[in-house]
């Protein structure tokens, strides 16, 4: 679905959240590379598009009313085949109704299982003063308990992008550590200028959360997106 049509589509159904499938959608269409995610509204198509994609696979609630898919039992990650994913799809239904009574469900998402990288986020929030901010950080931890987050006014340009990833206090775990890769940084630096155009060309936008992304040698993909809309 195009950018305009998903936007479209969420205002008609009186939503400001888009789903982590639409997230993506709009997040590709700007050349930001994540994760091919694809809804499975029933265990069969959970199934089939395991299939499709090859084993292994990641499913996760597809809700607008579960926010933290995890903290629900709404992830399972690295299925290895049909029994695993036909059992996957049973214990997300039942923890997130449980979790989450009064959510609305539309199924699961389906996505390959992306290889290790670095954990960094990327993300929009709109400041009261500032106006729309752009933020880079390291992932897990780093973000959590150490803030350890650059911030930047958008629009950015390809310097600005530079200098947020320098001045991470954890910076030098992008350069490769413990046998894990170095982070390709023209690569993120290009992720970077993309979200600050996707954020400066759609002014609906109120929220942007990319939380990991993981970053390697060759590239970076996103593997978790939420966007979430400006209130009408
Ligand atoms: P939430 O943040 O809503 O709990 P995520 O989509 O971020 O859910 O998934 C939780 C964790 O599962 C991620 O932090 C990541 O470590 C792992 N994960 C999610 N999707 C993938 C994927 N496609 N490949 C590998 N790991 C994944
Ligand atoms: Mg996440």
């Amino acid at each position: 679905m195009k950018a305009n049509e998903i936007l479209a589509r969420a205002r008609q159904e009186k939503r400001v959240v888009l789903t982590e499938i639409e997230a993506k959608q709009l997040l590709m269409q700007s050349g930001i590379n994540c994760t091919d995610t694809r809804l499975a509204a029933t265990k069969a198509e959970a199934v089939q598009l395991s299939e499709q994609f090859g084993y292994p696979v990641v499913l996760k609630v597809s809700s607008v009313d579960i926010p933290h898919k995890s903290d629900s039992g709404g992830v399972k990650v690295n299925l290895k085949n049909q029994a695993e994913v036909e059992a996957a799809f049973e214990a997300i239904m039942l923890s997130c109704k449980t979790a989450v009574p009064t959510a609305r469900i539309e199924g699961v998402s389906v996505q390959c299982l992306a290889k290790p990288g670095t954990e960094v986020i990327m993300g929009m929030i709109k400041d009261p003063s500032f106006g729309p901010v752009i933020m880079f950080g390291l992932g897990g931890v780093f973000v959590e308990v150490l803030k350890d987050v650059a911030f930047r006014i958008i629009p950015i340009e390809k310097s600005d992008a530079l200098e947020m990833i320098n001045e991470i206090k954890g910076k030098k775990l992008l350069e490769g550590y413990r046998g894990q890769e170095p982070a390709n940084i023209p690569y993120l630096q290009q992720m970077l200028l993309n979200l600050s155009d996707l954020v400066n060309t759609t002014p609906e936008i109120q929220e942007i959360d990319m939380n990991p992304v993981f970053v390697y040698k060759d590239g970076a993909v996103v593997v978790d997106a939420r966007i979430i809309l400006a209130s009408v």
